[in-house]
């Protein structure tokens, strides 16, 4: 944790001061072991982040002292499109995706992801928030990003995508497509990712047939995770 976030409902009556007993403190003592007059990055979640100085450490609590004064990090112009990972990736991939600093995750149904996925509980608002936490708290940032499901592919992609993609760059990672990626992307962008078992054609041309353009990183076919930190590495960063 290179920041530790602070909650709207953190702060009482003083807005510098804090005192914290939760897991938060078992980090500040037993990961970051930070000691009395030390200073941490602190950040106030969806706001301003600062430097903290720790003022009192007792039993399980830490109390802080800060300024929170600058404005969090820019994000990327960019949409990811996910077609719903295996939930037990899911939260390492969402985690990354909001580390890189993406704006938006729309998590996309498909032929090839389960159904039952959409059920599991390590898909849920509640454990993705918390992994989209740790990216901010990774990256130093403190603006979540606006997470969103598709769970019906063709109505998103004939209705909602279209409108998605006006004024953006609509791109398909897809292994076997023969375009090379551009680079060095200002604009916004829409970034379609593939489950596990990949798109299947007719989503490809449906995804085509709404405005995105595929393209391919080449012959090595990577697993979701390390192409959703590849993908977006190569394409903006
Ligand atoms: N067996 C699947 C296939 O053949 O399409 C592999 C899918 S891969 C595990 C998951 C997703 O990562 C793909 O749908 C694509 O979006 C992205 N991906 C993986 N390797 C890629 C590559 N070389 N170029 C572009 N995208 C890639």
């Amino acid at each position: 944790m290179n920041l530790l976030l602070l909650q709207p409902e953190d702060l009482g009556t003083n807005p510098n001061r804090i005192t914290l007993s939760d897991a938060r403190t078992d980090h500040i003592r037993n990961v970051l072991r930070a000691n009395l007059g030390d200073t941490l990055k602190v950040g106030l979640l969806n706001g301003p982040s600062g430097n903290a100085t720790i003022t009192a450490i007792s039993g399980s609590k830490v109390s802080l002292e800060f300024e929170l004064h600058t404005p969090p990090p820019a994000k990327l112009p960019l949409t990811v499109l996910l077609a719903l990972p295996r939930p037990k990736m899911a939260r390492r991939i969402i985690r990354a995706a909001t580390e890189l600093g993406a704006a938006d995750i729309i998590l996309l149904n498909s032929y090839r992801v389960e159904k039952s996925y959409w059920q599991s509980p390590l898909v849920s608002d509640d454990t993705l928030h918390k992994a989209m936490l740790e990216g901010l708290e990774q990256a130093g940032d403190t603006v979540l990003p606006r997470l969103s499901r598709a769970k019906r592919f063709k109505p998103f992609v004939e209705d909602e995508l279209p409108s998605l993609l006006e004024n953006k760059i609509g791109l398909l990672a897809h292994p076997y497509a023969e375009q090379s990626p551009p680079q060095a992307i200002k604009q916004d962008c829409v970034l379609a990712i593939g489950p596990e078992g990949g798109f299947i054609p007719y989503e490809c041309e449906k995804l085509i047939a709404a405005g995105m353009q595929s393209f391919s990183l080449g012959p090595r076919i990577l697993k979701t995770e390390t192409a959703v930190s590849t993908l977006i590495g190569r394409l903006f960063l």
